[in-house]
């Protein structure tokens, strides 16, 4: 396997499978990121439909031109 040219900062948050309610995903959009910038988390809507609204955090995007990592710095789960 070769390793794939990163575009766009766009990383997978697969592996982080806590599942937020709309205002917690609401509260979630902007974090720190680990490069020192902050970046935009997007949430994927995981429930059934009929169901109360479900979110796990899908990808995460950082805009800064800073050398990386791009890694989204997380709340600690409570
Ligand atoms: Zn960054």
């Amino acid at each position: 396997m070769s390793p794939t040219p990163v575009g766009g900062n766009l990383l997978s948050m697969t592996g982080d499978a806590e599942v937020l309610d709309r205002v917690r995903a609401d509260a979630d959009r902007v974090v720190l990121c680990r490069c020192g910038g902050s970046g935009r988390l997007d949430h994927a809507l995981v429930n059934p439909p009929g169901e109360p609204e479900r979110y796990v955090r899908d990808t995460f995007t950082c805009t800064w031109d800073r050398p990386g990592p791009h890694e989204p710095i997380l709340p600690p789960h409570v």
